[in-house]
């Protein structure tokens, strides 16, 4: 008799300030899982053993949702965002608006410290850039 082994699930990155309930990549609640791990952890995995064997112990919804749109906060914002809009129900919409305003208030509260960092960025940004 063979034994089922719990798929693992891949974490759905998030903006670092989210309130919002962790998720897997195909939507289900982190809690609702036996088995997650992180997009790093999946990509060291599929490089230590191959995709093929991978294939076998992986959700291939989270799989397909990771290497379609594998958006770490760090290497891209920009579509952690996305995901993070789009995807949302609709008690996480209203936790994306109480976020929203509270960053809205941060920065107008620390108004010249975030264009200082805005303005620091882009000049990290132009460094990267011309290297
Ligand atoms: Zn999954």
């Amino acid at each position: 008799m063979m034994t089922e082994t719990p798929l693992n699930h891949i974490e759905r990155p998030l903006p670092p300030w989210s309130h919002c309930a962790p998720k897997t990549q195909c939507g289900r609640a982190r809690n609702d899982v036996a088995a997650i791990v992180s997009i790093a952890e999946f990509a060291a995995s599929v490089k230590r053993d191959g995709q093929q064997r991978i294939a076998y112990t992986t959700c291939m919804t989270c799989w397909s949702a990771t290497t379609s749109q594998a958006y770490e906060w760090d290497q891209e914002p920009n579509g952690t965002m996305m995901r993070y809009l789009t995807s949302a129900r609709q008690d996480d919409k209203r936790m994306i608006q109480r976020e929203l305003r509270a960053l809205a208030c941060l920065v107008d509260a620390y108004r010249d410290e975030f264009d200082a960092l805005v303005i620091g960025l882009t000049a990290v940004r132009d460094i990267e850039d011309s290297t």
